[in-house]
């Protein structure tokens, strides 16, 4: 039987720790961080989504601002209303809740984000900082992946891990980070042949695909740790699932992580710290 990995209670621990540590921001900084999440139309997916923000931004005692936008805002609007944000001396992080309406370009929308303040690390400079080992703010779920493999105690140095799935906010991302801490990675995607054999050959396996249920039992090696990134709604149950086969693969991993309450979790508690590495990284530039 796996160990399985509450995404849910790390969290919890870890968003406590934030909040002791932004308690001592007033006193020290004169005010506490702020988060601006822009929201556009009314997807109930995304409305969940910017509602937990909200939620851990509350529970950690950041200061958060959701700015909700009808689905028909150009995109030049939107591209000026962020660009303000920018400039706005007291806003710390900005966030434009994914994915947009067709009419607006995401990537003009996550470049247009100063670097400084992209909590998401999505920013092209962000990710090219990743890339060349420099200091950045790294996406929330690839970062939340690694501290659940650690807190569950599982040493990532000299292990073979693979990665399915080649995203740029999720794949590509986790493999880098998986690759600094010196595992060998392979990154498997839709032409991969032969995955299940790939697959077998992991000590770490991540699964970022968006299908539910895809990674079966068969595609596990014995004592592998599973990370699911998946969410999925079950064509049978329409409840929510990852891409892994819980019930099948979890007697064969070492440790497993569920849907829900797993990777989930841990993508808004990266969030709350990326926020709080911007708030900090610009008193630090001050001098302050
Ligand atoms: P994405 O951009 O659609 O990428 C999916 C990847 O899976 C692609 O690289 C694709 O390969 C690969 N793939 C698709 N079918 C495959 C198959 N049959 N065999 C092998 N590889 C296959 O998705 P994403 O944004 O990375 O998200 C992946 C999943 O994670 C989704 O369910 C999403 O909802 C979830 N997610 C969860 C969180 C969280 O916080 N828990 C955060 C982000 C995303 P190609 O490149 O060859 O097309």
């Amino acid at each position: 039987m796996a160990k399985i990995i509450s995404g849910k209670e790390l969290s919890a621990k870890l968003k406590e720790e934030m909040a002791a540590q932004v308690a001592g921001f007033p006193e020290k900084y004169g005010r506490v961080p702020h988060l601006v999440v822009i929201l556009v139309g009314d997807n109930p997916a995304s409305v969940s989504y910017v509602t937990g923000k909200a939620k851990a931004s509350e529970t950690v005692g950041i200061r958060n601002t959701t700015i909700r936008k009808p689905e028909t805002i150009s995109e030049a609007e939107l591209l000026e209303l962020i660009s303000e944000l920018n400039s706005d001396d007291t806003v710390d992080g900005i966030l434009v809740q994914l994915p947009l309406p067709r009419h607006i370009s995401e990537a003009k929308v996550i470049e247009t984000i100063a670097k400084e303040k992209d909590v998401d690390g999505f920013h092209p400079l962000n990710v090219a900082a990743l890339w060349q080992r420099q200091p950045c703010t790294v996406a929330c779920t690839p970062k939340g992946i690694i501290k659940m493999l650690k807190e569950a105690g599982i040493e990532i140095s000299g292990k073979r891990a693979v990665v399915i799935g080649r995203s740029n906010i999720v794949g590509l991302p986790v493999a880098k980070l998986l690759l600094d801490e010196n595992a060998t990675v392979t990154i498997a995607h839709s032409r991969t042949a032969n995955l299940a054999e790939v697959t077998r050959q992991a000590e770490i396996l991540v699964v970022a695909i968006g299908r539910p249920r895809f990674v079966t039992a068969d595609m596990v090696s014995e004592g592998a740790a599973v990370i699911d990134v998946g969410v999925n709604r079950d064509p049978e149950t329409g409840k929510l699932c990852g891409d892994v086969d819980f019930a099948e693969v979890e007697p064969k991993a070492s440790v497993i992580t569920p849907v829900p309450g797993g990777v989930g979790p841990m993508t808004i508690c990266c969030l709350m710290e990326n926020t709080i590495q911007c708030f900090l990284s610009k008193k630090l530039s001050k001098g302050e």
